[in-house]
């Protein structure tokens, strides 16, 4: 008689969990792999995240994916934080070290693996479009990856003030951003997401014109944003939200079980994508 192997429990923990993907990539992954776990969505508000953490460690839960709102709040109840998950102010993955049950934070190496496949150089600079934790991510990112020339837009000024405090950034009032010429160009708001900003763009379609340059997307929801359309029809290379995706995913699949994420369930999350 074969042995009994128990089934591993992870989840992703955020409000509401509508549109995340987690779940088909990373079971897949496990069945994929033979390992015997699932991943499924915990939609939790913000009152109950303290239950949620208890309910984490008293169920012996393997790991958590962690999503909006939930990022920043999550990190005061965890016993510890790594270096990029307290310099991004934002944890995405929950992992344990021995019995301590730790944050990290996979967007930041996320952001940046599509900057390193298509060999963008670090010497150009850069404009990011939004200053909550995918902004933060992504001006991590970016110092991490070399560049020296960014700055920051956001409706709320306040909060770009904030974030380019944080890392010595330019500020760029949101009503003047289509005049900022930056050669990368990032939208890190949920403007052209499915849903309420559908057909939205944080960029004026005009401001692509005369000149070329980047523009890097993370909305995954659709993939063909307004935002990649207007800039890949003004000669403009793009970059889509599914590479960080998939990256940031396989650095959360990698801290928990050491292995990488398989084919199939990238192919599975492009599917979902209608890719
Ligand atoms: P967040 O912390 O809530 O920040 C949202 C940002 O967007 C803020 O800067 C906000 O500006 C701005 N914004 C919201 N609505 C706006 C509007 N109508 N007009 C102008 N600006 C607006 O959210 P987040 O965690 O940074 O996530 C942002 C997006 O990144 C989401 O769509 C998320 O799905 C995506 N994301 C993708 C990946 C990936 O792997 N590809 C990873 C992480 C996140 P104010 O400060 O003025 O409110």
């Amino acid at each position: 008689m074969s042995s009994f192997v128990p089934y591993g429990v992870y989840g992703i923990v955020g409000y509401p969990l509508g549109h995340s993907l987690s779940p088909l990539l990373h079971t897949t992954a496990f069945a994929e792999l033979g390992i015997p776990a699932v991943l499924v969505p915990w939609p939790t508000p913000p009152e109950r995240l303290g239950s949620f953490v208890e309910a984490v460690r008293l169920l012996g839960v393997r790991g958590a994916c962690v999503t909006i709102p939930h990022k920043e709040a999550i990190i005061p109840l965890l016993d510890g934080a790594t270096d990029r998950a307290r310099s991004a102010g934002a944890v995405n993955l929950l992992v344990w070290k021995g019995a301590e049950l730790w944050g990290d934070n996979t967007d930041v190496p996320g952001f940046v693996a599509p900057l390193r496949a298509a060999a963008v150089p670090a010497s150009i600079s850069a404009l990011v479009l939004g200053a909550g934790g995918a902004a933060r991510a992504a001006v991590c990112g970016l110092k991490e990856y070399g560049f020296s020339r960014i700055a920051v837009s956001n409706g709320t000024e306040a909060r770009a003030r904030a974030l380019a405090a944080d890392f010595g950034l330019d500020t760029v009032p949101w009503d003047r951003r289509a005049e900022h010429q930056a050669d990368l160009v990032v939208n890190a708001t949920p403007l052209g997401m499915k849903g309420k900003h559908e057909g939205e763009t944080p960029y004026p379609a005009e401001a692509f014109a005369g000149r070329r340059g980047i523009a890097y997307d993370i909305v995954y929801t659709p993939l063909a944003t307004r935002f990649l359309s207007e800039a890949a029809a003004a000669g403009w290379g793009t970059i889509d939200g599914r590479a960080m995706f998939i990256a940031q995913a396989d650095e959360q699949f990698a801290a928990w079980t050491g292995r990488r994420l398989p084919e199939a369930a990238i192919r599975a999350v492009s599917e979902a994508l209608g890719d």
